[in-house]
């Protein structure tokens, strides 16, 4: 029992959508209560340093200038199985630290790069997400759903990402060049 519910919670019918990657016996997980604390996220104040605070090379950037950078993004350590591309700011902020500049930056690259990953030929739809909940540095992943893969749609499409296995390594790289290509227009 907790303060969002009592008892045992039925399956929610999503389940069955044909977008849904699990199928077999299911069940929700016991709801608990919400902690007296947030998690402390890498990068925040308290926290671990975040990734742009240490030495260690981050992913090469397939474009940067001195304020943004977009990195392919793998899922579980592997190449993507689509087209996968994080925007993220150089230095450490979260979304809500934009100023007026940067917020107006950040929303031109995000229809920049949502109209270029949708030029990729195998690209249906490109999604934008963003959470934050275990990094306190903006990063927010724009995802290339296959052409008519209409089961990877909406929600599901990151869930694939981690399921599916990882495209081919050339065709990671074409994707790339492509990207670099058109975001340094
Ligand atoms: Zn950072």
């Amino acid at each position: 029992m907790s303060i969002f519910a009592e008892g045992e919670l039925a399956v929610p019918n999503f389940v069955q959508w044909p977008n849904f990657p699990f199928g077999g016996e299911l069940h929700v997980n016991e709801v608990v209560d919400p902690l007296p604390e947030e998690w402390t996220r890498n990068g925040d104040p308290d926290g671990p340093p975040c990734h742009c605070r240490e030495n260690d090379p981050m992913i090469q950037p397939v474009w940067s200038n001195e304020r943004w950078r977009v990195t392919p993004i793998k899922f579980g350590g592997q190449i993507a199985p689509f087209p996968a591309y994080m925007l993220a700011s150089v230095d450490h902020l979260d979304l809500e630290d934009l100023d007026e500049t940067m917020a107006a930056e950040f929303g031109t690259l995000t229809v920049k790069l949502v109209r270029i990953i949708n030029e990729i030929e195998s690209v249906g739809r490109t999604h934008v997400n963003r959470w934050g909940d275990l990094g306190a540095h903006l990063h927010v992943w724009f995802l290339g759903r296959p052409k008519g893969a209409m089961q990877m749609a909406g929600f599901s499409l990151p869930m694939w990402g981690f399921t599916l296995p990882g495209m081919a390594e050339e065709q990671a790289q074409a994707n790339d060049v492509f990207v670099t290509e058109r975001l340094s227009r």
